[in-house]
């Protein structure tokens, strides 16, 4: 098997997702300052080096939940737990940002946001237009901070989780590699939390059916929204559209410059492009089945 961890030095464009597990204390579902700064050191130190990055950071509605003082989303109706995550995420999102925006001109980098939907995607003059901005935003060394826009994304028009939103920026901006920052080492062959037998696999070279079964019916932490099966989603994305994505833990968030180093942390997918991918039709059809 060749190296293929020594070619991630190399990298040049490179999408980094935070869930909402790893950026909250999971006594109080509050933001852990702490990870956040770490993050944003890592972020700040790859910019340093030459390389474009682009981070998509859940933890809006659970920093908007904490700060309007709200323990479970209480509703008598499924329109009103809707209307209050979507409240939770106004409050949220703009803390978040706020907090980002602080710690990233400590390091003398400049962010900006950028909210997305489906329809971002599937209309082509969204795309059209998000592409540019993206690209805008690189040019002038700046790091984009992405993440759904839940306060209008309602199911019909909702990516879901933020592994499928990280790996669809990766394809619409052509990154080159995708880190998925979460709770778990990688890709096991079945649940370790449930089967001791279960096998750590530190590289997948092609996307099997087989894989693809293995996320299935996965649910993943309580906090964030993705379990493996959307991150097997995410690296379908990833690696058709021609990038590699590896999932690692986020226990210690120094892992990013890890990777970024060539060694062998968490779970590496390798790019096959395939000429046939169309991420419009994909997003679109996304929850169809
Ligand atoms: N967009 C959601 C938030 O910021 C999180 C989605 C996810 O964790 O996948 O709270």
């Amino acid at each position: 098997m060749s190296d293929l961890r020594e070619l991630i030095r190399d990298k040049k464009r490179i999408v980094v997702k935070i869930g909402s597990s790893s950026l909250t204390h999971k006594e109080t579902g509050d933001i852990d300052y702490i990870r956040m700064e770490k993050l944003v050191r890592e972020l700040s130190d790859i910019r340093n080096q030459g390389k474009e990055v682009i981070l998509v950071s859940s933890g809006a509605i659970a920093a908007g939940k904490n700060a309007m003082h709200l323990k479970e989303i209480q509703a008598e109706s499924q329109a009103e737990a809707m209307a209050v995550k979507q409240a939770c995420s106004a409050v949220g999102q703009a803390r978040l940002m706020m907090t980002y925006q602080r710690l990233f001109s400590e390091y003398n980098q400049i962010a900006g946001q950028i909210l997305m939907t489906k329809n971002t995607i599937v209309d082509n003059l969204n795309r059209y237009n998000a592409h540019n901005t993206f690209s805008q935003l690189l040019k002038f060394g700046v790091i984009p901070i992405v993440n759904e826009n839940d306060t209008i994304a309602t199911y019909e028009i909702e990516i879901g989780d933020n592994d499928t939103l990280s790996a669809i920026v990766a394809a619409l901006v052509g990154a080159d590699l995708l880190i998925l920052l979460s709770d778990i080492d990688g890709l096991y062959t079945d649940d370790p939390r449930k089967n001791p037998e279960a096998e750590f696999v530190e590289q997948v070279d092609e996307l099997t059916d087989e894989y693809l079964d293995m996320g299935k019916g996965s649910t993943g932490s309580s906090v964030g929204t993705g379990g493996m099966n959307t991150k097997l989603i995410a690296a379908e994305i990833a690696t058709r559209s021609g990038a590699d994505m590896i999932i690692a833990n986020s226990r210690d968030i120094g892992v990013l410059h890890m990777i970024l180093a060539g060694e062998h942390e968490g779970t590496l997918f390798v790019a096959h492009e395939d000429e046939n991918f169309d991420l419009p039709d994909f997003v679109q059809n996304l929850h169809n089945d």
